[in-house]
């Protein structure tokens, strides 16, 4: 990437590619184009399945996200029919959600280190462990447009 100049850099940016994995590798996947959003969920489920105080998610449509190795090596757990968690069998490193009500993708973006993660909010901040000063938004649950109440806490 380092030998693109700028204007094919800005050309490029529609269909730009990220790669991701799992802890060990077996599992890999890419992510292209643009996320639908990006931020830190700090909800009970998040917390507990990552075992990690909050889960920086990036949010992509279904098509964007694709697996390029070890598809049958990813175990999938869902709770309720919102989130179906996916991690590698060999390493149990997580890789992303799928929220089939939603019609979108988590992956964490730990999962994908070298996409310029911008979060831009926080969700489900009345159930928080670690809060946050960052001056980014407070959700109390999630956005009005994705079925929430809408309403901001503090940070
Ligand atoms: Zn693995
Ligand atoms: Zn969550």
């Amino acid at each position: 990437m380092e030998q693109e100049n700028k204007h094919q850099k800005k050309s490029n940016k529609a269909g730009k590619t990220y790669q991701g994995s799992c802890f060990c590798g077996a599992v890999q996947l890419k992510v292209t184009g643009d996320p639908v959003a990006m931020g830190y969920c700090h909800c009970d489920s998040c917390r507990s399945w990552s075992a990690g105080p909050v889960n920086a998610f990036t949010l992509w449509n279904p098509e964007a996200v694709e697996v390029t190795r070890g598809a049958d090596n990813i175990g999938t757990f869902n709770k309720t029919p919102n989130s179906y968690r996916k991690w590698c069998k060999t390493c149990g490193g997580h890789l992303f959600t799928e929220h089939p009500t939603m019609g979108l993708t988590d992956v964490y973006a730990a999962t994908i280190p070298d996409f310029p993660y911008q979060p831009a909010i926080h969700v489900n901040y009345q159930e928080t462990r670690l809060h946050i000063r960052d001056g980014l938004p407070k959700m109390k649950d999630v956005p009005k447009e994705m079925g929430g109440s809408g309403v901001s806490l503090p940070d």
